[in-house]
């Protein structure tokens, strides 16, 4: 696996390949690689003939009080698990190239930006698009592999694919959960032991979801958020920053379940660690 920093030279190396008649297939991360990550990376493997995995930790997606200085970071321990699932290149940007000075440009995706991360972490996803859209020049992926467990990015990403006519696919998979049922996120490393209960009441809240739409077809997005949220809060570690049922596609709420709902979830416990996570709750 090569090692790469510098935009010109993947752009470089990217332009060969597909002169070479690759297909590239790319996997956008912020690095502190779990086994969510390294599925994202397998199946880009299996759909591509060469993998980019992008790491950088972008400053424009986080909020002036948010977690940007202490993200974990370990660039050697994550070479090394890419090039176990047989990654091709690992890109690592500095952030003063990414951005240098005079850096102006913002892109923004209207309407599915509004809500949920988007309605709590102003300019978010502004600075989500726009660095995917700089990866994606720089990389010139066939396909780009994202997962659900940010749904509302991936919605958001997709749209701008389709805007902005990126001759892109988009590609999604599933969300990777430990065993306990807690979706991986690089952001775990923050909980501690006595914290473990609470981050887990975002996947039980799924499961409650689940079984109360199974037990009654015509439990109404109310009742089940009400529901959801009431076992959330007996953490007194937890506080909701939204729980949420949504259409898939316009991310609108819906009053009534059906197999196009999705709930989401974002809580944050101590006031430090911020989970989300998210599931459709009826089957089709
Ligand atoms: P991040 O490094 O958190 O920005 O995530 C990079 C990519 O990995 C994004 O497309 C995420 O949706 C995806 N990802 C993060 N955690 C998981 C997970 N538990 N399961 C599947 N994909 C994930």
């Amino acid at each position: 696996m090569k090692l790469l920093s510098s935009p010109i030279d993947i752009q470089t190396l990217a332009h060969n390949y597909r002169s070479s008649g690759f297909t590239i297939g790319l996997v956008p991360t912020m690095g502190w690689f779990h086994d969510g990550h390294l599925s994202l990376m397998r199946k880009a493997r299996a759909i591509a003939d060469k993998v980019i995995v992008s790491l950088f930790v972008n400053p424009m997606q986080f909020g002036p009080a948010e977690d940007l200085d202490n993200y974990p970071y370990d660039l050697d321990r994550d070479c090394r698990l890419a090039e176990e699932v047989g990654v091709d290149i690992l890109y690592a940007p500095e952030k003063n190239v990414m951005y240098p000075e005079g850096f102006a440009t913002t892109l923004h995706v209207e309407g599915l930006t509004s809500g949920l991360c988007g309605g709590s972490r102003p300019g978010h996803f502004d600075g989500v698009t726009t660095v995917v859209a700089k990866l994606f020049n720089q990389t010139l992926p066939h396909i780009a592999v994202f997962g659900q467990k940010d749904f509302q990015q991936l919605a958001v990403i997709r749209k701008m694919v389709t805007d902005l006519d990126f001759p892109i696919e988009i590609v999604a998979h599933p969300i990777v959960r430990e065993e306990s049922g807690l979706a991986m996120s690089s952001r775990n490393t923050y909980l501690k032991d006595d914290e473990m209960a609470a981050a887990l009441s975002l996947s039980q809240g799924i499961a409650l979801a689940k079984n109360l739409v199974q037990g009654d077809r015509n439990v109404t997005s109310k009742q089940v958020k009400d529901e959801v949220c009431q076992n959330i809060i007996r953490h007194r570690e937890c506080e909701i920053d939204y729980v949420e049922i949504v259409d898939k596609s316009t991310l609108r709420s819906c009053t009534h379940i059906t197999v196009d709902s999705v709930l989401l979830l974002a809580v944050k416990i101590n006031k430090r660690i911020r989970l989300i996570d998210n599931s459709s709750i009826l089957e089709g």
